[in-house]
């Protein structure tokens, strides 16, 4: 660049040179600025006035360019990104002694899928005009974001099956004892009940759009089918992009043993995928009984046995399930307990597989 700038001063100073002694001009018109030749019009080069006369030096050629721009990454050089989440490229700068910036000549090579954990490489590269070229490299790992334990006692209280009848009283008495919960829900027609979950403050899980196991479980690809049906339902809904999920029947059921070996694929598929899945340690029992009594007392003789109480009901639309959750809540908030929503970062029990 500076040979460039160093020519460019000596061709317009031999033209400015060649301007000033024009004979051209008639000597009474000397005063006459508008008939005289305009400046960019004298600086022109023409034939007759082509600045021959001052020799431009050949410029002292520079030794070989043999070195390399140097490409420097911003940020880490391993990245640890949480599935299902943005991933930003912190950034690099790449200069060159002879070159100057050449930042934005850097290419990039590889991807981070953010929706399938594991390894990932990007490889930078920068050349410079001699051909000198630098690499770098930065690994960015996806990966399932870390569990926090929660100090004291909690309770994770979760209702499957919603939205249903009760799912507005539900968030009225929740509401009243400021208690937070976790609702997996299904496809249901009035979208207001997810939304109005979501302002409530309470956590709301992908359970399925359909309640069907035949349906659910008929194949790898139909269950997939309907778990993004949910997702995309509720995120339209609400705009909240759920990561937890419980399958229908729980992690261990049998009832999708219409497709063998479904449960062992599709628990590892959406682990990978970045998506929690979450079972639970204590059941209400209401698919057993429909007893009130029974079911409030299945609950609180389960919950002081775990250290992470994640208890499954289904009140929305069970009369005699909804009937025992204030007495519950009573029982929880009596007893020391603290009722938590479920986050993908929550210690979350997970059944084993039985197909
Ligand atoms: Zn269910």
């Amino acid at each position: 660049m500076k040979r460039k700038i160093l020519f460019l001063t000596m061709v317009i100073g031999s033209l400015c040179l060649s301007a000033c002694g024009q004979k051209d001009i008639p000597a009474g018109n000397t005063g006459d600025v508008s008939a005289a030749p305009s400046v960019t019009e004298a600086l022109k080069p023409t034939e007759t006035h082509a600045p021959t006369a001052t020799p431009v030096p050949t410029p002292t050629p520079l030794p070989p360019d043999t070195t390399a721009p140097e490409l420097t990454l911003l940020g880490e050089s391993a990245v640890k990104v949480i599935a299902r989440s943005e991933f930003e490229d912190p950034g690099f700068t790449a200069t060159d002694d002879r070159d100057g910036d050449l930042t934005s000549s850097v290419q990039i090579e590889g991807e981070v899928d953010v929706n399938w954990c594991g390894s990932y490489t990007l490889t930078y590269t920068v050349s410079d005009a001699a051909g000198n070229t630098a690499t770098a490299e930065r690994t960015v790992e996806v990966a399932q974001p870390e569990t926090v334990y929660p100090e004291g006692k909690v309770i994770y209280l979760t209702f499957d099956d919603g939205p249903g009848l009760y799912t507005e009283e539900l968030l009225e008495l929740l509401d009243k004892y400021g208690v937070k919960v976790t609702f997996f829900v299904c496809g249901n027609k009035n979208t207001e009940l997810y939304r109005k979950i979501v302002e409530a403050g309470h956590t709301i899980g992908a359970h399925c759009y359909v309640h069907d196991y035949g349906v659910v479980y008929k194949s790898d690809e139909a269950y997939f089918e309907d778990l993004n049906k949910i997702l995309d339902l509720i995120y339209e809904s609400t705009g909240v992009r759920t990561t937890l999920i419980r399958f229908p029947g729980g992690a261990s059921n049998k009832v999708s043993m219409i497709c063998p070996g479904i449960m062992t694929r599709i628990t590892e598929k959406v682990t990978n995928m970045g998506y929690q899945y979450v079972d639970w340690n204590v059941s209400a029992e209401d698919s057993v009984t429909r007893d009130t009594a029974e079911i409030l007392n299945y609950m609180v003789k389960d919950t002081p046995k775990w250290t992470y109480p994640i208890v499954l009901q289904h009140p929305e639309g069970r009369s005699f399930s909804f009937a025992a959750v204030e007495d519950y809540i009573k029982w929880g908030l009596d007893n020391g307990y603290t009722f938590l929503p479920l986050t993908p970062e929550s210690p979350l029990e997970q059944h084993r597989v039985k197909n």
